[in-house]
């Protein structure tokens, strides 16, 4: 579903992707882990272009990225949604507009938008909160709404970039949970970067370990990490 071939990646004299290949599989829940600088958050924006890489190549849901021009990217770029660490909310909207922002943006009429915002609000356990305003909310429905919003466009692939570092151990727990959902529910395939071991064990099905610009090892959970 995800496949990258040989990212490299400069800033100036920073060599933040060193030759990374990287190969998701559909419907698996695969993890990047790693040291803060390792150069996770550099290759998942490498994987949906919002960063281009120098060389190398990146292929989503059999599409190509690396060989589209910005017009035909940002039609590609619908079927990746994706969730921030800081959730990335528009605090002047209500829940229901942030979620109806990609429809927008996409062009679906309002009836269509209201029926779809009304059903990912219920998907993710927000239903009836669509009037509040993120202010209103703790940080566990904000990132519930983020991931609403990422599935608007009816996704292949989420990626989340930190989604839980800002949360507590119990809001941690049901966000991961809803993920791990979603995963089962709507076959969608996930790829997370994080620096916390706890979270590639509780739901990862895949993991690559990352340092240096590099990864230095990959495969299942279960080879890798010994679980006591
Ligand atoms: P991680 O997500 O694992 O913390 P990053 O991908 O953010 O790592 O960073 C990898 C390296 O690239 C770091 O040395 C970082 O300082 C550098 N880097 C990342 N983004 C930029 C940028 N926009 N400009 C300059 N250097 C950057
Ligand atoms: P406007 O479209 O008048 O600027 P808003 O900014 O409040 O209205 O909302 C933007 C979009 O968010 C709406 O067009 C609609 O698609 C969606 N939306 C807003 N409120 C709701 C709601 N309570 N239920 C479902 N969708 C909503």
């Amino acid at each position: 579903m995800i496949q990258a071939s040989g990212l490299h990646k400069s800033y100036g004299e920073t060599v933040a992707l060193d030759g990374v290949d990287l190969h998701v599989r559909e419907g698996e829940i695969y993890g990047v882990l790693g040291r803060s600088g390792a150069g996770k958050s550099t290759l998942l924006r490498c994987v949906n272009l919002l960063e281009r890489p120098g060389r190398g190549t990146v292929t989503v849901a059999g599409q190509e990225l690396t060989a589209l021009r910005s017009g035909e990217l940002n039609h590609a770029r619908r079927r990746i949604g994706m969730i921030h660490q800081h959730f990335a909310l528009l605090s002047s909207r209500t829940v229901a507009a942030n979620v109806a922002f990609p429809l927008e943006v996409m062009g679906v009429a309002r009836a269509e938008r209201e029926r779809r915002v009304a059903e990912l609000l219920d998907l993710v356990g927000l239903g009836g909160r669509g009037g509040d305003r993120p202010h209103q909310l703790s940080g566990g429905q904000k990132q519930r709404v983020g991931i609403a919003r990422a599935l608007a466009g009816d996704p292949a692939v989420l990626l989340s970039d930190e989604a839980t570092s800002a949360l507590d151990p119990a809001t941690t727990r049901s966000i991961l949970d809803l993920l791990k959902r979603l995963n089962a529910e709507l076959g969608l395939t996930i790829l997370l970067i994080t620096h916390e071991m706890n979270v590639v064990k509780s739901v990862c099905d895949s993991v690559a370990i990352m340092a240096g610009g590099r990864i230095e090892e990959s495969g299942s959970i279960a080879g890798l990490i010994r679980t006591p």
